[in-house]
């Protein structure tokens, strides 16, 4: 058995590999083209393609696949086969520089949102060599960015290295002005925390609201849910146990750094957090991840769910997007440094986030907006819909104390005047780890805890890394042409606080009162829903600010406009569709079938004995049988509901005929079937429980 050490990115072609492979001169100038994005020649492709096919036929693959990110959120990937004919009839395994450069799938039934027409279908995929190629089965996946042939971006991953090359491009004017003239690349680094259910796959199959759509659109609470709060930290069972060591087997061999795992605080839910690394490669990783769940999840019988509200009543399933950013000279720019020039420094990237995250709120909003988190969001569980930023007491005294040129009263008594007077050092704020913040800062990082668990992290990754390098522009624009640095930089800071410090808040983000306070007092937006959100989009300033750091055009901004909301009025209508479905041909017919069962022990009794009461199968009867009538008459509203969605051509005007027509229809429906099932015996309700599936899994 080898050692995790041994076989950790065995099935990756990374740099160990490269190194060993190709020549000195091939190793050093795809080094180039990784670290600074120069031009790849094509005899370095030719030669890299050769080694990669080489190693990954010895390591069992047959095929190779251009493996992308289109705007469906899930990976998507085209095998073909290394084989090429020879002269003699037989077969040579050939991979050339071409063929590892460029594809062109055809891609025709990706949703392009208008951005490509049908008669010119084709897109085509471009390799990232900053993200490693590996083996998945038998197929070499080689991470790849998915254009049209106009050049618009197709995918997740182009704008992601947009924003990225952004970030770097103000945040390297910032570090110039401090003198750091050693630094070359600053890159945003992530850190997501993944939450997932695992339910036992034999009860899945029978659930066809699970099936169809990933999350449950029926069911009563259990007795017993999370109420004793004995599911967080608690000892994982042997059949979890053996799904996460087999995951972390499978996770290691493709390089990814998974690091912890817990059970999380909802009965069957759990946690697998990485080792953070790039935005880029963490974004990979993640789809990856999420992909391997389910197939291990399989090999055990199980069913691993990511939607983010798969049961009600108990917590939905986020990803924590933990973020900071980086320079190539390992320092970590939002830790708080040592010395006063350093922390100048800090806070003035401090500040660049603050002033982002309150700028941009709405297109953060609307990077996370998907109708499976709708669910999740301010429901007291998670975020609430308003975004503000935790920063704990300590750091918020000091920006006050700058705020306010006071003395800061919490360490050592002195003025406020960066890059002058010394700064108390920050020791690293652990005392309050505030869960109920959409934004939190960590100590040396930010963790941005809206996204949604099945959602790609590119799109809330790209959002951050625009705002701030858009932040950062403009204070280098202010401090470039400063006289005296200090000042002007203590200015800077002391606005940027001024200005901003309404999106700054430590409380309960949970309380009511805190939604009305944020709404009405400080003005911040509640998108509450993602036909609030995604108009976000196109607001002018918001699409100004993306198309000025060429991380979006405005055509790819309105085709993700289109998109999503697509994608919400589709996803919602199968679940209504499955709602009818199920009502009528498993929920009505057991119901009925208890009934019967009802009438039949009542009318035995009566011939037994006439006298005996039969007053509880009378009122049972009573009951059920309204509510059957509800559970008929509501179906019926539902689907006129439905065909008449079919008239409305406008898609923002469906997508808010959904929220409020279709959604409270499906509430409506689902309370009939609830309380049906609280009343019905157990082998007469057609499909697994709550109590079955969430304590399913021993
Ligand atoms: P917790 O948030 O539960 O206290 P940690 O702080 O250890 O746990 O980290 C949670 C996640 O944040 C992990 O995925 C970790 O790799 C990531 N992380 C830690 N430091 C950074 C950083 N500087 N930048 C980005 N992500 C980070
Ligand atoms: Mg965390």
């Amino acid at each position: 058995m080898p050692t995790v050490p041994e076989y950790f990115g065995s099935l990756v072609f990374d740099s160990r590999v490269m190194k060993a492979r190709l020549s000195g001169e091939v190793y050093h100038s795809l080094k180039q083209t990784i670290q600074k994005g120069t031009r790849l020649d094509l005899s370095v492709a030719n030669a890299v393609a050769a080694a990669m096919k080489d190693w990954a036929v010895e390591n069992g693959a047959t095929h190779y696949t251009h493996w992308f990110q289109p705007l469906t959120g899930v990976t998507a990937e085209k095998h073909d086969s290394f084989i090429t004919p020879a002269p003699d009839g037989r077969v040579i395994m050939e991979f050339s520089g071409k063929e590892l450069i460029k594809g062109e799938p055809d891609a025709s039934s990706f949703p392009s949102g208008g951005l490509r027409a049908t008669f010119e279908a084709r897109g085509y995929t471009a390799w990232d060599p900053t993200s490693y190629a590996f083996i998945k089965g038998k197929t070499l996946c080689i991470p790849t960015a998915f254009c049209s042939y106009g050049g618009e971006a197709l995918d997740k991953k182009t704008p992601l290295l947009r924003s990225m090359e952004a970030l770097n491009r103000q945040a390297l004017r910032i570090l110039q002005l401090f003198g750091h003239q050693d630094v070359r690349r600053v890159t945003a680094s992530v850190g997501p925390e993944q939450e997932y259910f695992l339910i036992d796959r034999d009860m899945y199959l029978r659930r066809r609201d699970l099936v169809y759509t990933g999350r449950t659109l029926f069911g009563a609470r259990p007795p017993k849910g999370q109420e004793l709060d004995d599911h967080y930290f608690g000892t994982i069972t042997p059949r979890v146990a053996a799904f996460m060591e087999d995951l972390n087997t499978e996770l290691w061999k493709l390089g990814i750094l998974a690091k912890t795992e817990h059970n999380e605080v909802a009965p069957a839910q759990h946690e697998l957090a990485p080792i953070f690394t790039t935005a880029n490669i963490a974004t990979d990783h993640n789809q990856l991840t999420m992909e391997i769940m389910q197939k291990v999840a399989a090999r055990h019988n199980l069913v691993c769910l990511l939607h983010e509200k798969p049961f009600a009543g108990v917590n939905g399933s986020g990803k924590h997007n933990n973020w900071s950013i980086t320079t190539d000279t390992g320092v970590n720019l939002l830790s708080p440094g040592e010395t006063p020039h350093e922390n100048a420094q800090f806070l003035l990237f401090l500040a660049a986030v603050i002033q982002a995250v309150d700028d941009y709120q709405g297109l953060l909003r609307s990077s996370v907006a998907t109708a499976g988190n709708d669910h999740r969001l301010g429901a007291n569980e998670a975020p609430p819909a308003v975004i503000s930023i935790f920063l704990g007491d300590e750091l918020t005294a000091i920006l006050d104390a700058i705020e306010t040129d006071t003395p800061y009263s919490g360490g050592k008594k002195q003025k406020m005047k960066l890059g002058v007077d010394a700064l108390p050092r920050f020791t690293r704020d652990n005392t309050d780890r505030n869960r109920t913040s959409p934004f939190a800062f960590t100590g040396n990082k930010f963790e941005f805890r809206m996204v949604g668990s099945s959602d790609s992290i590119a799109c809330a990754n790209i959002m951050l890394n625009a705002a701030v390098a858009e932040s950062l522009r403009l204070f280098a624009d202010e401090l470039e042409g400063a006289g005296d640095f200090a000042d002007a930089l203590h200015r800077l800071i002391q606005k940027t606080i001024k200005a901003h410090k309404r999106i700054i808040f430590n409380g309960n983000g949970y309380d009511d009162a805190w939604i009305t306070q944020a709404t009405e007092e400080r003005g911040l937006l509640n998108l509450r829903t993602t036909p609030d959100a995604v108009p976000m989009l196109l607001e002018p300033d918001n699409m100004e600010m993306l198309v000025r750091h060429g991380v979006y055009s405005e055509t790819e901004l309105r085709s993700r406009y289109e998109i999503i909301l697509e994608n919400y009025c589709k996803t919602v209508v199968i679940e209504a569709t499955t709602m009818v479905d199920m009502v009528r041909k498993e929920i009505l017919p057991g119901v009925e079938h208890y009934l019967a069962d009802v009438v039949s022990t009542a009318g035995a009794k009566k011939e037994l004995d006439p006298s005996l009461p039969c007053g509880y199968e009378r009122r049972l009867l009573h009951k059920l049988s309204a509510l059957a009538e509800a559970m008929d008459s509501r179906t019926e509203e539902l689907e006129q509901q439905l065909a008449a969605l079919g008239t409305i051509t406008d898609l923002a005007e469906r997508a808010a005929a959904i929220r409020d027509i279709i959604l409270p229809a499906m509430s409506a429906l689902r309370c009939a079937a609830d309380q049906a099932e609280t009343l019905t015996e157990r082998s007469c309700w057609p499909f697994p429980t709550y109590g079955d599936l969430l304590f399913g899994v021993k």
